[in-house]
């Protein structure tokens, strides 16, 4: 799995041992398990899926990218869904905020990751379009969930010099990044087509 992640592209290293520190199989259903290190998304239940290694690998490189110091630094992911991506992005950033707006998949994502004993890993219940105040301010944002828009909470919550990592729009989704500098100027850029799940409001 982590060669083919490897040939499509994604040469960070620290992600690479990142992904190979992480059993994937942990976070599939059993009836999966055989398909836990396919380069796939796969069914997580209540409509939404595990996402392709390749695509978590993908927004933890360009989390990565000019963040001068990583493991002093606290993340934030909108959507949990199952926990991968968080255990992933956990092995690579000093702090990781999780939050997931579909209580069962909280849940779920918190009996996953239990014995796996990330201490640097705290997950969240609620809308995460709002962030989550209590703990910003953020040094990076990722979302595995495409608005049609950023949400204004990710950029009122972000630090400056950091960055949001995010798919953009609802019919092509592009993946986006957001810059902070340290004046608190925003940009942004686009850097390549993605398909994921829609962010959606409130809670269920
Ligand atoms: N990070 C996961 C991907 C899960 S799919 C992984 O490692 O595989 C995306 C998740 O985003 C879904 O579980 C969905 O319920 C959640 N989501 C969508 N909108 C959200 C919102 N506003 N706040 C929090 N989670 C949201």
């Amino acid at each position: 799995m982590v060669e083919r992640v490897r040939e499509l592209g994604v040469r960070d290293a620290r992600v690479l041992d990142a992904l190979r520190a992480v059993p994937r199989q942990v976070f599939v259903d059993p009836a999966l398990a055989s398909r836990a290190y396919e380069d796939t998304a796969l069914p997580i239940g209540h409509g939404q899926t595990i996402s392709q290694p390749y695509i978590v690998a993908r927004t933890a490189e360009l989390a990565l990218a000019e963040c001068p110091d990583p493991k002093s630094s606290k993340v934030l992911e909108i959507g949990t869904g199952c926990g991968y991506a968080a255990a992933v992005l956990a092995q690579l950033f000093g702090t990781v905020i999780s939050i997931e707006r579909v209580r069962a998949l909280h849940e779920l994502a918190r009996g996953n990751l239990r014995p796996l004993r990330i201490a640097q890993l705290r997950l969240a219940f609620g809308d995460g379009s709002l962030g989550v105040p209590s703990e910003a301010p953020f040094d990076v944002i990722t979302a595995a969930a495409a608005g049609e828009e950023i949400p204004p909470a990710w950029i009122a919550q972000l630090k400056p010099g950091g960055r949001i990592v995010a798919p953009v729009g609802s019919g092509e989704q592009q993946m986006t990044i957001v810059s902070k500098d340290a004046q608190g100027r925003v940009s942004r850029r686009t850097s390549e087509p993605v398909r994921f799940v829609p962010l959606r409001g409130g809670t269920v």
